[in-house]
């Protein structure tokens, strides 16, 4: 369904972007992958799928580096379709002891990445007349959670930025949407549950039912796998006429 088209899919080296990736590879796009940590690995899985992959590692907190990585994929495969904003940190505290610089590194790689990749891409997608940005937000988009300031502030941010993209684009064959997950068990919700272990003395299998109980009423992890097929479905052409939504994949976790 993808073949011929390209996917930029950034902080995709783990998680949620690395299943996205993934899905998006089975379909036959060409992909890009962005993120910290090993770059072979991710590489190579996506091409044992029988597509292209490149990898750029920009740092997603500056505006140069995401230039260099934009200019990088036009030269590559030319243009940037499917743009997966994906990459995101987490800082969990009390706004009064929230450190200001893990305020800024969560504005910045959550939120203002989102921005400066779609303002760069969109040129292309226009005169191409097709493309597909897909914003991961999460049930912190939608719904808040103490001790979450800055994630809470930027994931509700890029559900405002997905709208407005999409708006601005709605008569063209671009779509914007934003998918919004509730627990997914990646190194980014393991590090919650090793302090939620360590703070209470219980098992990491005790922490893990603890966090599921008190917001998925699934008591169940979404899988990156599970995303990636979400993803696919956006970009698929059944999907031409969704356009700024927040899709949660939550166990429930916002319906309550
Ligand atoms: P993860 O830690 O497994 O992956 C994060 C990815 O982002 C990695 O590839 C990492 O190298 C990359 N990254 C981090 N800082 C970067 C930077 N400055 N520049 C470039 N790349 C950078 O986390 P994940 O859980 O897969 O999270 C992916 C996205 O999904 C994030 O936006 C996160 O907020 C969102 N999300 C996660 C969950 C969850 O339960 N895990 C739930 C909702 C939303």
């Amino acid at each position: 369904m993808l073949k011929g088209k390209t996917a930029l899919v950034t902080g995709s080296t783990s998680g949620i972007g690395l299943g996205i990736a993934l899905a998006l590879a089975r379909q036959g796009a060409s992909i890009v992958l962005n993120g910290f940590g090993d770059t072979e690995g991710p590489k190579a899985q996506v091409e044992a799928l029988g597509v292209k992959a490149a990898y750029h590692g920009a740092d997603m907190s500056k505006a140069a580096e995401i230039g260099d990585m934009m200019t990088f994929c036009a030269a590559q495969f030319g243009r940037v379709d499917i743009l997966i904003n994906n990459a995101g940190i987490q800082h969990v505290a009390p706004i009064e002891s929230f450190p200001p610089e893990r305020w800024d590194a969560i504005i910045a790689i959550n939120l203002t990445s989102a921005f400066h990749t779609t303002r760069l891409a969109l040129p292309a997608m226009q005169q191409a007349n097709w493309g597909r940005i897909i914003n991961v937000a999460s049930t912190h988009g939608l719904v808040a959670s103490a001790q979450k300031s800055a994630y809470v502030a930027s994931k509700h941010g890029i559900v405002g930025l997905t709208k407005v993209t999409a708006l601005e684009n709605a008569t063209t064959g671009i779509t914007c949407n934003a998918i919004c997950p509730g627990w997914v068990l990646t190194p980014l919700v393991q590090k919650q549950v090793d302090a939620r272990a360590s703070e209470q003395g219980i098992s990491n299998e005790e922490a893990q039912k603890q966090l599921l109980a008190e917001k998925e009423p699934s008591l169940q992890f979404t899988t990156a796998a599970e995303l990636g097929e979400l993803a696919v479905f956006f970009c698929s052409p059944a999907a031409n006429n969704v356009r700024g939504v927040a899709w949660n994949m939550d166990g429930g976790w916002v319906a309550q």
